[in-house]
């Protein structure tokens, strides 16, 4: 086994799903969430370099513990619907990632991905048919952040998997963690819109705010910021959310068509206008999985 860090373990958590985040898959329910270390990017403001950029290890479950680990607790907690591969860059453990995937897959519970999407077209399709979600980090528009900022990549090998997820039919969420003056060019954000409408599906995308980590020490994303993008991008994508705001009216779904709000996650109760995958009111379709 040449895997570095195959099987080790640097962080385990049941996890709200919309902590990862995932708005449209399977809202209220939670994942066994897992990390190990490593990254193939060197993100100057990585949100978690003690696992990405260190070596760091609490145990060692080998992929039929941790498959059986994830079975038995979605048998004791019947709200844990899979297990999220996530905390520091998955893909790294590709190997591991597949032979856990495989089995968890026999247990009828998801594999959910939270990836910097950075792989070549053969190795993921290695993981594909055993993926059910995947919520990849766009870190920029344009390969110079990618190069100087992460360290590494590019950005088109980033849109190459999405839209490989997509043509494997996993649901696919997008992060844009936002740091003034560094990612937010309005021409980038612009040519990242084009390409979504290009692609003729409806993703959730998810503006972050950044917080100085790791390396960065430039200010704090300010909420006025994302609060524009939203108004901005909403206007011309459908489901455009804000993260880390600390704002739980950020995470509800409203309908673009008539504005209802088809998932409520307010006062940590979960109500819903959906029937069938439409907005109750207008039928709108809601793209999703898992709306009860
Ligand atoms: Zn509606």
């Amino acid at each position: 086994m040449c895997l570095l860090n195959f099987g080790q373990i640097a962080a385990l958590a049941v996890d709200p799903i919309e902590k990862k985040p995932f708005y449209h898959y399977y809202p209220g329910r939670q994942v066994l969430s897992v990390g190990s270390w490593g990254c193939n990017f060197r993100c100057q403001h990585c949100q978690n370099w003690q696992l990405s950029q260190q070596t760091n290890c609490r145990e060692v479950l080998l992929p039929e513990a941790l498959a059986e680990l994830t079975n038995h607790s979605a048998r004791q907690e019947s709200s844990i619907c899979g297990l999220a591969y996530t905390y520091n860059e998955p893909l790294v453990g590709l190997e591991y990632l597949v032979e856990t995937a495989t089995l968890v897959s026999k247990h009828n519970l998801k594999n959910l991905l939270v990836s910097n999407g950075y792989i070549n077209p053969g190795p993921l399709q290695d993981l594909l048919p055993f993926l059910d979600a995947a919520n990849i980090d766009i870190k920029a528009f344009n390969d110079v952040f990618y190069h100087k900022i992460c360290g590494n990549g590019r950005l088109q090998p980033v849109l190459r998997t999405v839209e490989a997820l997509l043509a494997a039919n996993v649901h696919v969420e997008l992060t844009w963690l936002v740091i003034p003056g560094q990612n937010d060019s309005e021409a980038d954000i612009a040519s990242f819109v084009d390409w979504l409408l290009d692609l003729g599906v409806e993703i959730p995308v998810h503006f972050s705010a950044y917080f100085p980590r790791y390396q960065a020490t430039w200010p704090p994303t300010d909420l006025a910021l994302l609060d524009r993008l939203k108004n901005e991008v909403g206007q011309r994508l459908p489901f455009v959310y804000l993260g880390n705001t600390g704002r739980r009216k950020d995470s509800n779904i409203i309908c673009p068509d008539c504005g209802n709000t088809v998932l409520n996650r307010q006062n940590g109760c979960i109500t819903i206008g959906i029937n069938a995958g439409e907005c109750s009111i207008c039928h709108r379709k809601i793209p999703g999985q898992g709306f009860f």
